[in-house]
């Protein structure tokens, strides 16, 4: 090899390193710590990206829609990709692009849950670590408590991007009883969360709108402060004082 030629073999190596590392560090951090998609879903898509997808825009399939994550793209992930898009002001075609990802992933932290809420805030009711000690084994609690904190992001940016507490979110099955449950009810799950931080009200009222299967609120036995919400299947609401 001539002299020459071995400067030019160097400098293009150097130049396909710099690539490498430029393209490394302009993706987004959090696509790349919990999940990136690597094609648009649109209706009629199917497969594990298009659950990942159903997941975080469940909260905006509509009134009394909570829908199901199956991976399949039928009219009710149409209708929550539209919500979600004009939610977040982009333009509403109900196919998930580069846009919407790139909204997701502003809203992703790298462990999947959503910006607003996190597992630190959901932890055992009655104390201790870990997810443990529910009506279903950890690993699965984990993912509902993930699925119904991407519907409570949907319902605190409905509500004007206000910020939600969680009061309480998993429970043992032991603590279940503690508090006077039942020891099988929805936070043994990791389904539910009780709310608090806006009016009432305004939570168990604008909840129908998210996503949430279970709603109770005020005029409901022991729920005049905090509103629960929890992603079990059909709808039962009940927040008398609030029309709900
Ligand atoms: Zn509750």
């Amino acid at each position: 090899m001539t002299r020459l030629r071995a400067v030019l073999v160097s400098l293009v190596v150097t130049m396909t390193s710099l690539v490498a590392i430029t393209a490394t560090t302009t993706t987004p951090a959090h696509a790349d710590e919990c999940y990136s998609w690597g094609r648009s879903l649109s209706s009629g898509a199917s497969g594990a990206d298009v659950a990942e997808l159903q997941i975080r825009v469940a909260g905006w399939a509509g009134y009394g829609v909570n829908m199901a994550i199956d991976g399949s793209f039928g009219p009710q992930t149409v209708a929550a990709v539209q919500g979600f898009q004009a939610a977040y002001g982009l333009e509403a075609d109900g196919v998930a692009g580069p846009a919407t990802y790139a909204q997701i992933y502003e809203l992703q932290d790298p462990d999947c849950t959503p910006l607003h809420f996190s597992y630190d805030e959901v932890v055992p009711d009655c104390g201790g670590t870990g997810f443990s000690g529910g009506s279903v084994p950890e690993e699965t609690v984990k993912e509902n408590l993930k699925r119904v904190m991407w519907r409570a992001e949907a319902l605190r940016q409905r509500i004007g991007n206000v910020p939600l507490t969680v009061s309480s979110g998993f429970r043992s099955q032991a603590c279940d009883v503690e508090v006077g449950g039942s020891g099988s009810g929805q936070h043994t799950y990791g389904n539910a969360l009780d709310l608090i931080g806006v009016p009432f009200c305004t939570l168990a009222d604008n909840a129908r709108y998210n996503g949430f299967g279970g709603i109770f609120g005020p005029g409901y036995p022991d729920h005049d402060d905090h509103v629960h919400v929890d992603i079990r299947a059909g709808n039962t609401w009940s927040a008398p004082d609030c029309g709900v």
